[in-house]
Formats: C-alpha cells, sequence, structure tokens
C-alpha cells in the first residue's frame, strides 16, 4: 500500500525529517508515536504533500507508483486522507453538501460522471448510521461552532464516505476528551478492513487501548529509531521515551 523510503524532508530550509523508512500493507495498522516535536506532523503532511514541506530526497510510493512529485489533490483522489485536512469553516455549506462535492470531484477525477443522488443518499445513510452520526448533525454548517468531539465526527464521517485506501490520523497533542477518544476509535474500528490502511499517530498511549495497532514506531529526532508490536505503546506508557532517548545516543 504504501512504502517510504529514505524521506528526507525540511520546512523553511530546516531539515526534520532525516532518514523515514517505513511500509505499511493493507489491511494494517500502524501507529506512530514520539516525543513532542519529533516530526509526527510533518511526516503526516509530507504523505499527504502539503506544500510548504519540501522532500529533499527519498520517495514515498502508493501501491507501487512513485507520488514524490503529485499535489495533495492528486493525492486525495488517490485515497490518501489525512484528518484535519478540511479544518475550514464553512457557513451555509452543511455537513452533507461539502461531502457529496468532495465525492463527485474525486469521482470527476477519475473520469466518473456525479454520483446518482439516491446512491449518494444511500451511502449517506449508510456510513452515517454505521457511525451513530444523527441526521441533525449531517445538516449542520461544516466546522462552524463544532466541538472537540463534532469535529472528530465529522472527521471520521468524511474518511468513511471517501473510502481511503490510506487513511491518516494525525491526533495532535491539544487533547482528545472521552468523547472525542471513543468517536475515532469505534470510527477506525468499523472502517478498518483487509482493503485499507491506517496510520494513526499519537502522542499518547490510550487511543492505542481503543485502536489497537499491528506495528507501533517510535519517531525521534525525525527517524524511526524503534518499531515493534502494540505493547511497544504499552511500554512507552511505562516507561516514558527517554530510554528510547538513550538508545539512541548510545
Ligand atoms: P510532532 O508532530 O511530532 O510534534 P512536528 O512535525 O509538528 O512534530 O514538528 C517537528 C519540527 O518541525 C518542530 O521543530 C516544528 O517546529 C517544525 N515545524 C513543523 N511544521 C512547521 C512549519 N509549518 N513551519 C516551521 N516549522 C515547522
Ligand atoms: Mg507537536
Ligand atoms: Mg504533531
Amino acid at each position: 500500500m504504501l512504502k517510504i523510503n529514505n524521506l528526507h524532508a525540511s520546512v523553511e530550509d530546516k531539515a526534520i525529517l532525516r532518514g523515514i523508512n517505513l511500509e505499511v500493507k493493507a489491511g494494517e495498522v500502524h501507529a506512530i508515536m514520539g516525543p513532542n516535536g519529533s516530526g509526527k506532523s510533518t511526516l503526516a503532511s509530507v504523505i499527504a504533500g502539503k506544500e510548504e514541506y519540501e522532500m529533499t530526497d527519498g520517495e514515498i510510493l502508493l501501491e507501487n507508483e512513485n507520488i514524490n512529485e503529485m499535489a495533495p489533490e492528486e493525492r486525495a483522489h488517490k485515497g490518501i486522507f489525512l484528518s484535519f485536512q478540511y479544518p475550514i469553516e464553512i457557513p451555509g455549506v452543511s455537513v452533507t453538501n461539502f461531502m457529496k462535492t468532495a465525492i463527485n470531484e474525486t469521482r470527476k477525477a477519475k473520469g466518473l460522471p456525479d454520483m446518482p443522488a439516491n446512491e449518494m443518499l444511500k451511502m449517506i445513510r449508510e456510513k452515517s448510521e454505521m457511525l451513530e452520526i444523527d441526521r441533525k448533525f449531517l445538516s449542520r454548517s461544516l466546522n462552524e461552532g463544532f466541538s472537540g468531539g463534532e469535529k472528530k465526527r465529522n472527521e471520521i464521517f468524511q474518511m468513511a464516505m471517501l473510502e481511503p485506501k490510506l487513511a491518516i490520523l494525525d491526533e495532535t497533542d491539544s487533547g482528545l476528551d472521552i468523547d472525542a477518544l471513543r468517536i475515532v476509535a469505534n470510527g477506525v474500528n468499523k472502517l478498518r478492513s483487509k482493503d485499507n490502511a491506517v496510520i494513526v499517530i499519537t502522542h499518547y498511549q490510550r487511543l492505542l487501548d481503543h485502536i489497537v495497532p499491528d506495528f507501533v514506531h517510535v519517531l525521534f529526532e525525525g527517524r524511526i529509531v524503534k518499531s515493534g508490536g502494540k505493547e511497544l505503546a504499552h511500554e512507552l506508557e511505562e516507561k516514558g521515551y527517554d530510554w528510547i532517548k538513550e538508545e539512541v545516543n548510545a
């Protein structure tokens, strides 16, 4: 699904990612953890193709295709989804209408006609029921006055509707409350399948009590310095990151 070889990237000429290697296969959930400032969000942004980040070396392959030069929209159309990609508030545009537009844009990029209205409605109904999202929420203006939990609900709904091949959820350190955590965890668990892959970026172990990852990687100073199974997350919870730093510096 995703293969990253020797990825180096910088922001404003400052090297942030310094040789990332990562392989994510279909059906897998990978967690990326690491101390604040280690480059987790930068990695997510570079995979999604955000323009303020410059790749200085290496390659990113999506289903064996090099996507180094692709624009963010093109990557999205190819099936890469990054949470918080659309944090904008759009008064007067509902959650549903925004989603319809996004889906039809994706289809257009693939040379497909708009999704017939009845099919779209059916999909919205199925996905919102699966995620226990009520109708009132779907008619709210996008992101306008959304609580933390509602933002998460919107994100997970977008993910469900767009059916990405690779979903990257960057759970920033801004504290997921219990409600938001439950929404994200339930959503990801319902949406994970043998055909897609998920990368969950988190500073905290507790999300991984609910989304059990197949692999855990620790990012430190722009490199993956340790990888393991779900037990690695527990070890980090117990011992913090200092022992990793010591190992790296030894
Ligand atoms: P993490 O998500 O692991 O906390 P980030 O990827 O956000 O780490 O940040 C890694 C480093 O890159 C930090 O030193 C941060 O200040 C810097 N950085 C990230 N994004 C930008 C940006 N848009 N402009 C300037 N510096 C940035
Ligand atoms: Mg940070
Ligand atoms: Mg971050």
